[in-house]
């Protein structure tokens, strides 16, 4: 990470281990609220998927010689390696490839710095479209979260002067946010939701909640959260208290 105080330019390897890490911990505290999303419009296993992935993942990493030295491009490599694994279904292919194109973007780099964050999330939003069959916005699916984070990180390259991942990572958090509370009306035209036609107007898109958590983890564990659960179940009777997140 960046020495000056309060901005971070860049990710190193170990961080971005620890990131992965957080994923698969913030899975874990929201696979009740992911699933219970995908029960809604499609089969209820968004939340089991992800954490299933993401604990291949995990072993997939600690199998290597020295995870915390590997680089970044290797990281995203396994990453979309374990998931397309173990992962079937749609999320499977969407998220596999996702991080397997990125991986590309910075093959052999032990740091990164926004501008290959953003070129990282924009390989991934191409990869989730071309998987997809076409994915645009608007189509209630992770591209609608994807789509605007993507032009946003863009736009603040172009117009920011030293640009850190605080800063972006302030702006995008609770933009891909109000993104995935923007699925909630659409009609679904794509997986297993579109089944449900006009009936999947008035649902979360599960997919596109995932796909928040994966950016927010970001901002968490540069700002030292981990296993931040967004969603408000009461740990004892496992009822679901608010259908609102964070
Ligand atoms: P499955 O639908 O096979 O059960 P998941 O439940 O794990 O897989 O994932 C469903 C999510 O995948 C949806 O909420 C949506 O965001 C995403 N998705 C499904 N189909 C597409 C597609 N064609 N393009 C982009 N995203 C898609
Ligand atoms: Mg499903």
């Amino acid at each position: 990470m960046g020495t000056e105080v309060g901005k971070v330019h860049t990710i190193d390897s170990k961080t971005f281990l620890k990131v992965l890490d957080n994923i698969l911990e913030v899975m874990k505290a929201n696979e009740k609220y992911l699933t219970k999303l995908d029960a809604d419009i499609g089969d209820a296993d968004h939340g089991i998927n992800m954490v299933r992935g993401f604990q291949k993942v995990k072993e997939l990493i600690n199998r290597q010689k020295n995870p915390e030295n590997l680089d970044i491009g290797t990281m995203l490599n396994l990453t979309g390696m374990g998931l397309l694994q173990v992962v079937g279904g749609a999320a499977g292919p969407l998220y596999g490839m996702l991080f397997l194109e990125a991986s590309k973007t910075v093959r052999g780099k032990k740091e990164i710095s926004v501008d290959d964050f953003a070129k990282i999330l924009e390989a991934g939003l191409k990869a989730v479209r071309t998987v997809g069959g076409g994915t645009i916005p608007g189509e209630k699916t992770m591209v609608d979260v994807l789509h605007p984070v993507v032009e946003k990180l863009k736009e603040m390259l172009s117009t920011k002067k030293d640009l850190d991942f605080i800063e972006a990572l302030s702006e995008i958090v609770p933009l891909a946010r109000e993104s995935v509370l923007k699925t909630i009306p659409m009609l679904a035209k794509r997986g297993r939701a579109s089944y449900l036609g006009e009936r999947s107007i008035g649902h979360q898109d599960p997919g596109a909640t995932s796909t928040y958590l994966i950016i927010r983890t970001f901002l968490d564990t540069l700002s030292g959260k981990t296993g931040v659960k967004i969603s408000k179940y009461d740990d004892v009777s496992g009822a679901l208290i608010s259908e609102e997140f964070i």
